[in-house]
């Protein structure tokens, strides 16, 4: 009776929220920083100040909108969220500054997408504690020096690379969140189920772990794939061999790799017999923004070893090709 969802599973709209730790002890994995987030925080307790600017970098999903909120917490503080995207305009960005109380923290994700005079304006309030608000329109307007209490930004950014440096010089402390090894997936996929208030053999969070793309977002949204097959099938407890049929009826691969990973591969294999191919060239081939090729895919696909990057473009390794089930042409040996 249940229905099952058409869309992708990638682009399923799941709420984060009731997943996700609140305290720094309650994330899991990334010791090291862990370690310099906890220093950098109890530092800024101590002088009773609000911490330095935060920037957060890495692919989508690994835990950047989680740790702003933890921090947040941790310093018992507001935080206001918004996105470079839904910031059209540096008036709105004045604004939302404009607003803001000693101490808050504004979350800004996507801050690479910011648009430029919003940028500029956001680097001036980051330094100096100062928004210029335009009064009046037309030849009669008017800027007013606007002075601001000490506020945390925390910006999150997929493309750190996007963002202007003097951007980048007003943030006092970067993170890397780079994929989770699958021990560290495991231990958060066993939290997020007993969450969820299901029991998962040994041998079933470990697959799992495996194949969840080292990123903590797909292991919860496969963990609740999971769940829906244990209430369907009416299991008390989930085995190794439930999760590998569940997750074959959403065709994710025993590598963790989905849809768009495969098209990927197969267009540079298939169409560009394997590479070197540009990224404009391979996003056309598969259907997907450049944007999204560059840094929800690759970034995993080169960690894994299936696709390397060169100065001419993309290329398949061996482990690509024998992965689709192909062998590489001798020419092609790197
Ligand atoms: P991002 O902002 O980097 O795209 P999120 O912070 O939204 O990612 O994380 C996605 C989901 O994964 C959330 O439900 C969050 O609770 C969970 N998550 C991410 N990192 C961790 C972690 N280290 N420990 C526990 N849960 C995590």
């Amino acid at each position: 009776l249940r229905m099952m969802s058409a869309a992708p599973l990638g682009n399923e709209p799941v709420s984060d929220e009731e997943l996700r730790p609140h305290v720094l002890a309650g994330f899991i994995g990334q010791p090291t920083l862990k370690a310099q987030l906890q220093l950098f925080l109890d530092a800024a307790r101590k002088r009773d100040v609000p911490p330095d600017h935060i920037l957060l970098a890495g692919p989508p999903g690994l835990g950047k909108t989680t740790l702003a909120m933890i921090v947040a917490n941790e310093l018992g503080v507001p935080i206001r969220v918004t996105s470079g995207p839904a910031i059209q305009h540096a008036g709105d960005l004045a604004s939302i500054l404009s607003s803001l109380d000693a101490g808050e923290v504004l979350f800004i994700d996507e801050i690479h997408r910011l648009p430029r005079a919003a940028e500029e304006l956001l680097y001036i309030a980051m330094e100096d504690f100062r928004v210029d608000v335009m009064v009046g329109k037309g030849p009669g307007a008017s800027s007013i020096p606007l002075t601001l209490p000490r506020f945390t930004v925390i910006g999150a950014t997929t493309r750190e690379g996007m963002l202007p440096s003097p951007l980048r010089a007003r943030f006092g402390f970067t993170a890397h969140l780079d994929f989770y090894p699958a021990d560290e997936l495991r231990k958060l996929i066993e939290r997020s189920a007993a969450v969820l208030g299901l029991e998962l053999e040994q041998g079933a969070s470990q697959q799992l772990s495996l194949r969840s793309r080292g990123t903590p977002r797909i292991a919860n949204r496969l963990l609740r794939r999971v769940r829906d097959w244990a209430i369907v099938h009416d299991l008390p407890q989930v085995r190794a061999d439930d999760v590998c049929e569940a997750l074959a009826l959403y065709q994710i691969d025993t590598e963790g790799l989905d849809r768009l990973d495969i098209a990927v591969l197969t267009a540079i294999v298939k169409q560009f017999n394997g590479g070197p191919v540009g990224l404009n060239n391979l996003s056309a081939m598969v259907g997907e923004e450049a944007e999204t090729v560059e840094t929800v895919c690759e970034p995993y696909l080169v960690r894994e070893g299936f696709l390397i990057r060169t100065p001419k473009g993309r290329v398949a390794t061996q482990k690509a090709w024998q992965h689709l089930g192909l062998t590489m042409p001798d020419a092609q040996d790197a």
